[in-house]
């Protein structure tokens, strides 16, 4: 392969393959890392192809994909067993027999002694490739992948056909060093893409804020993401801008986005919102704790999900029952009795209470009806009340707000528990009390 001749990669289809997709076993979730990812280097995906294991249904996807578009990426069925059908496929795509590859064997051959094994005939069928393809190296498991460039008829004459394998902790370190090490930008054309991350705006309202700043013909393009109750942001330049022109177009596009979506924007650089959230603490040498009811611990789990969080985060307490919100969060049983347990007052009492039990200086409490039982005419399944307690010195702030989250039970826990981050995150990085957020009841 001649790299200089080879045609940009600006377009590219994702073929998964494998039975246990298509019999609806199993979820893909390789196509959409992987077209997310290619986005973010300004290669659009045109198709996400699925099909079985099946050598004939391989070389005809290969085939009517690399007409399509300049790359192909493949995963799945390059292991050892007769399901594995991937190599096969792109052979008969190419029109070659397959060889075996030297290097490919001798290093499975390395890493099965390694594990004290003895490499089986059938597993050396993973040293296989077609006559003018390339092996990938694998350093997270034993199939190598493929590289193999495929003439299909297209527009842009031949396309590169990547194969890698299934399980995503082998494909995506291997993805990203075929990035490095193989792809192609257009000559000319520069790519620049930013991620906004924005909290507690719901995406109509965000898109009506924005305007004419999201017209389809716009360079930067203008696009916006929903992802439990989180809105991104995404701006990207692609033309032929010279790389800092470009960065200059997209940090205006940025600005002016940023004063359209208000203090709602906690992320310039696309970072997940229980990072910032973390961040925004963090930085501030605050800590936090969380009182969780309907939410079960998912608030914790989040949180507790970011590496390196325990220098904010200290712990929590799961209340589900009244008694435990008295017993454990000092929540007055009257209170109950009197708002109920799904209100603004309880929600309140449960983040003063943490604050004071575990001796932070933020704490989130969470009490809801996630349903799909237990709803009634004016507390509806999915009112959720959610409280920010937070203290200054002496003094102690109390944010208690009541939400209508739509969904099932799944959808308002998640809504419910990045709702709570939303409004920490809010307060603590623009110094004041949020305003209105997505899903507010306003009394
Ligand atoms: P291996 O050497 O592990 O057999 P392979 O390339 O043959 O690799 P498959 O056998 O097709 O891959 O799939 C192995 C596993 O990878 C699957 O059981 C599944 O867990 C995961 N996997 C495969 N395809 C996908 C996909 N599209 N999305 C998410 N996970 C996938």
């Amino acid at each position: 392969m001649n790299p200089a001749a080879a045609p940009a990669h600006t377009r590219a289809a994702v073929l998964s393959i494998g039975d246990e997709l298509v019999r609806g076993q199993m979820l893909d979730t390789n196509s959409k890392w992987l077209s997310s990812r290619l986005l973010d280097l300004g290669v659009e995906t045109v198709e996400h192809a699925t099909i079985g294991d099946s050598r004939e249904a391989t070389t005809a996807a290969i085939t009517r994909l690399a007409a399509l578009a300049p790359l192909v990426v493949i995963t799945g069925g390059l292991g050892p067993t007769a399901d594995d059908l991937t190599r096969e496929g792109l052979a008969d795509a190419i029109g070659e027999s397959l060889v075996v590859d030297a290097p490919a064997l001798e290093d499975l051959r390395a890493k099965f002694a390694k594990r004290g094994r003895t490499m089986s005939p059938m597993q050396a069928r993973q040293a296989e490739r077609p006559a003018s393809a390339r092996c990938l190296t694998n350093p997270s498991g034993t199939a190598p992948g493929l590289a193999g460039v495929v003439r299909a008829g297209g527009p842009h004459g031949a396309s590169d056909v990547w194969c890698l394998p299934g399980p995503p902790k082998e494909l995506e370190p291997m993805f990203e060093r075929l990035l490095a090490e193989d792809l192609r930008p257009p000559r000319g054309l520069t790519t620049r893409v930013r991620l906004l991350t924005v909290a507690g705006l719901g995406e109509g309202d965000a898109a009506k804020r924005a305007g004419e700043l999201m017209a389809r013909d716009r360079n930067p393009l203008v696009g916006i993401t929903a992802s439990n109750a989180v809105l991104t942001w995404r701006v990207m330049y692609r033309g032929p801008l010279p790389p800092a022109e470009a960065d200059a177009e997209i940090e205006r596009t940025v600005a002016a986005l940023k004063a359209a979506t208000g203090p709602h924007v906690i992320s310039d650089r696309g970072e997940p919102l229980e990072h910032v959230a973390l961040a925004a603490l963090r930085s501030a040498s605050r800590t936090l704790a969380v009182v969780e009811s309907c939410t079960g611990g998912l608030l914790g789990s989040i949180v507790t999900g970011v590496a390196g969080s325990s220098d904010v985060f200290l712990g929590g307490l799961l209340t589900y029952s009244n008694e435990l919100k008295t017993a454990l969060a000092g929540v007055d049983a009257a209170l109950i009795a009197r708002h109920g347990a799904v209100s603004l007052d309880v929600a309140g009492a449960m983040a003063a209470g943490g604050l004071s039990r575990l001796g932070t200086s933020d704490c989130l409490a969470i009490t809801g009806i996630a349903g799909p039982g237990g709803g009634t005419e004016s507390k509806p399944v999915g009112t959720v009340s959610i409280a920010h307690a937070r203290r200054d010195g002496e003094r102690v702030e109390v944010d208690a707000r009541t939400f209508w989250m739509p969904g099932g039970r799944e959808q308002v826990r998640a809504y419910a528990a990045r709702t709570a981050l939303g409004l920490l995150a809010l307060r603590q990085i623009n110094s004041e009390r949020p305003g209105p957020m997505l899903f507010e009841s306003v009394r």
